[in-house]
């Protein structure tokens, strides 16, 4: 008779005091500042579409589908068994599913198919649901939403292309577009030589049938940083007799062949692991041009202005994410006694991140707002972005990185475990900064702007001036600053300085405005009046922590 083993004790195996994950919640409903902006900023007649959004972004299956994505990065195939070319690149399922909650909810074109007053707006909070999710998606959804209004540049290729990016149809097979239900669209401008300085791009074009604009021409060179090179098409820039120029260079030449697009190699990156980003070479690779012949960087800046756009947004996201995650933790998590959230060290540094967090969401979506507002002809508003885009895109992802860290440590040990989903989060935090235009170069853009534009600085100084007269702080910095921009001596070496207190000057009186009364009021004592720490958490007294907190809880407690 077998003798049965003797009964093991569990006991150690015991799991108490640690908290279930976020998820299945909407991750939209769950965020006070982002219903609230959405609803000011003209977004609403989309809060179904945002709420559905927010709803899938929540979900315990899509928040599975980001790891997975990330866990299982895209492998380059660059030529088939037989030894052709193919420069395909092979994403785990988990990718395209993510892709086609995008792509089916029009994350990727909102406002081209619908050009309602808000739809920037509406795009920028449903893209803010779901990069929480998974992030790496963001990035040819963030350029096919930007490719449009460059590609409107060449009216007769718009007409062509511009139903395919704007499909509401994700079809990721490799076939030549005019076959396929939906299209997708990247951009490579980096060069080995330079990425921030693209003047000195080497890619040569050479026309085929005597150039201009539309025409068609053939590339050769190199792009050192090629993102999403699964697209359908790409906007490039290119040296052309007339000087640096742009064109939309597609997957497929027009008589259905593989276009002379060849994929180098994957970039094995810090963060962003689920996107495929490359090194491509262009042999003699066909395109057409866009816009005028040696005005390449002025068409394609309509594209990065968008991207920028983005860039603040995502960054917002990912403040969000930590906020939400961060104070999840700490209610479910108890120490000495009591639960994290409760103790009051906790909750001063849980209401810092939130002040931070909700400054970027309320700044992100009134930028949007002016996309919006610019798009339909608007001159303020035109002129406001042209400053606010750059002084945003620098400061909410400049801040994005030490907020992650912060947020990752109220989980303790468990933020330094992968399972957490928080060191994804830190490593996706650096990222906006860099492309579209790194720290230095938004901050010289930013001087830049004001030198070229007086009207532009004016509408910005405008902008903040709003607030005028609500808010002695806020008054003093303002004026303060104004009589810094008059000093041009050795700004191009201050304008770091400058530009992040534009920020915090726009940040203010934005949150004075329409912000929560206890957020704005603590963002004024810290950031504006310099009651503050070097790091999160060092919020002086009298500021009402709890109810901070407790705005930006993502579920009851
Ligand atoms: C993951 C990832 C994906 C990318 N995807 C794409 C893509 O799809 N398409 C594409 O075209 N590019 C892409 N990029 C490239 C990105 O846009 C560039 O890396 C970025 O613009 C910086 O260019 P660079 O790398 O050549 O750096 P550099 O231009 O050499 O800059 C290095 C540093 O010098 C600073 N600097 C530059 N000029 C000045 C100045 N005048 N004064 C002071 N400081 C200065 C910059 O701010 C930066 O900090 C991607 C990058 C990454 C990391």
């Amino acid at each position: 008779m077998a003798v049965a083993p003797p009964r093991t004790s569990h006991a150690t195996h015991a799991v108490a005091n640690q908290a279930q994950p976020l998820e299945d919640y909407n991750v939209f409903e769950a965020d006070r500042p982002l219903v609230e902006a959405v609803s000011r900023e003209g977004g609403n007649y989309a809060v179904d579409t945002i709420t559905a959004v927010g709803e899938v972004a929540g979900r315990a299956e899509t928040i599975e589908l980001g790891r997975l994505a990330n866990e299982n990065p895209p492998r380059l195939r660059t030529h088939d068994r037989f030894g052709n070319r193919i420069d395909e690149v092979e994403f785990h399922p988990a990718w395209h599913r993510l892709m086609d909650v995008h792509v089916s909810h029009g994350l990727h074109a909102l406002p081209w198919r619908e050009p309602e007053p808000g739809a920037h707006v509406a795009r920028a909070a449903a893209f803010m649901c779901l990069s929480q999710a998974e992030a790496g998606t963001g990035c040819p959804i963030s350029m096919t939403y930007s490719v449009i209004p460059a590609l409107r540049a060449q009216p007769e290729v718009a007409a062509i292309w511009e139903p395919r990016f704007t499909s509401l149809e994700y079809d990721h097979r490799m076939v030549p577009a005019a076959e396929k239900a939906g299209a997708l669209s990247g951009m490579a401008m980096t060069e080995k030589q330079g990425g921030s300085d693209v003047r000195a791009n080497t890619t040569s074009a050479v026309a085929l049938n005597g150039g201009g604009p539309g025409a068609e021409y053939e590339l050769t060179g190199h792009k050192w940083f090629c993102s999403a090179p699964m697209c359908d098409a790409f906007l490039v820039l290119a040296q052309t007799e007339g000087g640096i120029s742009c064109f939309l260079m597609p997957r497929f030449t027009p008589d259905g062949e593989r276009n002379r697009f060849h994929i180098q190699r994957l970039k094995d990156k810090l963060g962003n692991r689920s996107n495929a980003s490359s090194e491509v070479e262009f042999r003699s690779a066909w395109a057409q041009m866009i816009g005028e012949e040696g005005r390449g960087v002025q068409t394609i800046i309509e594209m990065v202005n968008h991207t920028r756009l983005d860039c603040t947004t995502g960054s917002a996201s990912g403040m969000r994410a930590g906020v939400a995650q961060a104070i999840w933790h700490t209610d479910h998590r108890s120490a000495f006694g009591k639960l994290l959230a409760e103790q009051p060290l906790m909750q001063n540094v849980l209401a810092d991140l939130a002040i931070e967090s909700e400054a970027a969401t309320v700044s992100a979506l009134w930028l949007a707002r002016q996309f919006d507002e610019a798009h339909a002809g608007d001159e303020r508003a035109r002129l406001v972005r042209r400053l606010a885009t750059p002084v945003l895109k620098y400061w909410t992802c400049k801040r994005a990185p030490s907020h992650a860290v912060e947020a990752l440590e109220c989980f303790g040990g468990n933020g330094y475990v992968e399972e957490s989903g928080m060191p994804r989060l830190f490593r996706e935090s650096p990222l906006s900064s860099i492309w579209e235009g790194s720290g230095n170069v938004q901050a010289l853009d930013v001087l830049r702007a004001m030198v070229k534009s007086p009207a532009a600085t004016q509408a910005f100084a405008d902008e903040v001036g709003a607030a005028a007269g609500s808010e002695p702080r806020l008054d003093r910095f303002g004026s303060a600053l104004a009589q810094d921009l008059q000093d041009t001596d050795g700004m191009e070496m201050r304008a770091r300085g400058l530009v992040e207190r534009m920020a915090l000057a726009l940040h203010g009186s934005l949150l004075v405005r329409f912000g929560d009364e206890a957020v704005a009021d603590a963002f004024c004592a810290t950031r504006l009046e310099g009651n503050w720490g070097n790091a999160f958490g060092t919020l002086p007294a009298g500021v009402d922590c709890a109810r901070i907190v407790e705005r930006h809880r993502p579920l009851a407690a």
